[in-house]
């Protein structure tokens, strides 16, 4: 892993930070020790980890791929971080995301060609974006320099680059991972968000042993009922994701699927509504920056234009505002923006609230279809990894519905999974499996066929 990062970091970007060589051979030293001499094994032992950014860890920074985070340390770990190290794993570094999470575009490049064509030919074809806003830690998967890495999830951020990339990536049901320590986006979607209390953990596994999968055998779908939503064969679908949907689809049924078509109504406003909402919570979240506490302060001297010292919250207001102008980028300032107004009187009931209601009939739709099948099959983008220069900040709406497949699972907390299937013009692409909230097994044991 270390010499695929050497070799290919410069040109991916997949990391921020790396964690020293010593650290880390001192680690795997550590863990074979404990591998040959048959003590004190841990079921992780060795194996290389990369971390998000926005996941808190002591020996790292922290950015959140932020100038407002540009030199935080955090006293603690993530609770994940912890659990993953206890069991042996080695942290690698800290992958690169888009600023906050917010984003699907991602400042990494694709891996798929730089790690595949000849050293000499990279230059000949245009680059392509890894995705966002976990672009760091699929594109990281994806060239080999860890085994396994960490994102977020709070619109389709790790399901979306992995589709890009060619990797899995999970998104577990709402609260089966601890958000402590994570950096919050927008408290309600991440995905891992506050823990559940081990009842409801031991009730969400009876979900997933109850499941007709998980009781035959576990290679065989006879009996498994595939539900394909009609809502998502969306305009913006291109045909050759529609093929690669229904070679899925065929496929699942030569393994003994039955499949149903089904309706989730409502899924329609599903884009608009994760618009109003992710943006409400984050400008929330992030008022905490204040130059004050944590994190990036502007020198600028606020006190230049006022020197009278009746006039302290003055001062205070204009180092809060030039703080969070000079350390924030131009998606984040639009968020918060956009979020500041829809929580405003006057437009909190028409935006807010209305978005509110819209999510709950989102839900009830879900829950309804998952009383008649077991998993929902669909495509995770609508299309191939675009190319870097197809962005710029004037068609950023453009981009938006690049989010239109993963969203939903996010507004309903349902798991949701993306499994590379295929390529289409010499590049990767997934599918997505979303299951019944706490069904992330079967889940798993689909993808695992489908892969
Ligand atoms: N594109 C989504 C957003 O910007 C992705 C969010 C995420 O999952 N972190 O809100």
């Amino acid at each position: 892993c270390l010499s695929r990062l050497k070799k290919y970091n410069a040109q991916v970007n997949a990391f921020i930070e790396v964690q020293k060589e010593e650290v880390i051979l001192q680690k795997a030293r550590e863990a074979e020790n404990r591998i040959n001499e048959g003590i004190n094994n841990k079921s992780l032992d060795g194996i290389p980890i990369a971390y998000k950014d926005n996941f808190c860890t002591q020996d790292l920074t922290t950015t959140c791929g932020s100038n407002m985070l540009r030199n935080f340390t955090s006293p603690f770990n993530a609770t994940v971080v912890e659990l993953l190290r206890d069991a042996g794993s080695i942290i690698i570094g800290k992958t690169n995301m888009d600023e906050y999470g917010m984003g699907a575009f991602g400042p990494v490049y694709n891996p798929h060609k730089i790690i595949s064509d000849q050293e000499s030919n990279i230059d000949k074809y245009e680059k392509r974006v890894a995705g966002g806003s976990s672009g760091g830690s699929a594109a990281a998967v994806a060239s080999g320099m860890c085994f396994a890495a960490l994102g977020s999830d709070t619109g389709g951020s790790v399901r979306l680059p992995a589709s890009y990339c060619g990797v899995i990536g999970f998104k577990p049901s709402y609260g089966l991972c601890s958000r402590w320590g994570l950096i919050a986006y927008a408290n309600s979607f991440d995905t891992d968000s506050t823990s559940l209390s081990p009842k409801l953990r031991a009730f969400n596994s009876l979900i997933s042993r109850n499941s007709p999968l998980n009781k035959n055998n576990p290679l065989d779908l006879g009996g498994l009922r595939v539900g394909v939503p009609k809502e998502y064969m969306v305009s913006e679908l291109s045909e050759p994701i529609i093929k690669l949907w229904r070679k899925g689809i065929s496929f699942l049924k030569s393994q003994g699927a039955k499949i149903i078509s089904v309706s989730c109504q409502n899924t329609k406003y599903a884009l608009s509504t994760y618009y109003i909402l992710a943006p409400a919570e984050a400008s929330s979240n992030l008022a905490r920056y204040d130059g004050v506490r944590y994190g990036y302060q502007s020198e600028k001297d606020s006190s230049q234009l006022i020197n009278d010292n009746d006039n302290d919250n003055e001062d205070t207001g204009l180092l809060y505002a030039n703080t969070r102008d000079e350390g924030f980028g131009i998606e984040v300032k639009r968020r918060i923006m956009l979020g500041t107004f829809t929580l405003t009187t006057g437009s909190y009931e028409n935006y807010y609230l209305r978005a509110q209601k819209i999510r709950k009939l989102i839900q009830l739709d879900f829950n309804k279809v998952f009383q008649g099948v077991d998993v929902l099959i669909t495509p995770v983008t609508i299309s191939i990894s675009p190319k870097i220069s197809d962005y710029n900040n004037d068609n950023f709406l453009n981009f938006y519905v690049n989010d239109i497949f993963t969203i939903p699972a996010n507004l309903v907390g349902i798991p949701a999974i993306s499994i590379p299937f295929g390529k289409l013009h010499d590049y990767p692409i997934g599918l997505q499996l979303m299951s019944q909230y706490g069904d992330d097994l079967t889940l798993f044991k689909v993808a695992k066929i489908l892969e």
